[in-house]
């Protein structure tokens, strides 16, 4: 879990639910110690630069691409993307979901609101997403498996092992998406080994 800022107790809590050993990441051998990792919602402009100030942006990279899952949650899918929408100039991306994301793009007047989805793999019972200054995907790559939309906008992605969310699972009692994630991130760990 990315504890440099952000819902990072709200996190840990639902994966320790879930049975996971969910630990904060906040020095590189914390990184090099994880499976996967949770980059969470909080400021993706502030995320960004605490990511250079402790000296993880470069670890980090090497990491993704040595195939470590993510689950990446509004901020954290901000970061994730390939390209930022109305970002600062200078925040990162780390080009996990091949997507672009729009910061806050659904607008001043509706900041937060919450939606009933149906996620695919969730099956028939909706998931409560909570929405707060949400981001918007906007363009997706071939790689990039929507699981959730609303309005025709991508609200819950997938590429390969990784969960890519514009809402707030952490806020919720309802464990189906972190579940969904390990999961996941487990077969693809599993498949690495083999
Ligand atoms: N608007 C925030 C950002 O740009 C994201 C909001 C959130 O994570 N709830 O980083």
């Amino acid at each position: 879990m990315l504890a440099l800022q952000g819902d990072v107790r709200e996190h840990l809590a639902a994966l320790q639910a879930c049975g996971a050993e969910a630990l904060p990441v906040r020095t590189r051998s914390e990184l090099d110690a994880a499976d996967a990792l949770v980059l969470p919602g909080g400021e993706s402009t502030t995320m960004s630069r605490l990511l250079r100030v402790f000296g993880l942006e470069q670890p980090l990279r090497e990491r993704l691409a040595g195939g470590m899952p993510v689950m990446a949650t509004c901020a954290g899918l901000i970061l994730g993307s390939r390209r930022v929408l109305d970002g600062r100039p200078d925040q990162l991306t780390l080009g996990i979901f091949d997507a672009d994301v729009r910061r806050n793009a659904y607008g001043r007047q509706v900041e937060s609101f919450e939606a009933d989805l149906a996620v695919a793999p969730l099956g028939i019972a909706p998931f409560r997403g909570v929405f707060i200054r949400a981001p918007r995907v906007e363009n997706t790559g071939g790689g990039v498996e929507v699981l959730a939309s609303i309005d025709d906008n991508p609200v819950a992605i997938a590429q390969g092992p990784h969960l890519g969310l514009a809402f707030h699972p952490e806020m919720t009692d309802d464990l189906r998406l972190h579940q969904h994630f390990l999961q996941r991130a487990a077969s693809a760990l599993e498949s690495n080994v083999a």
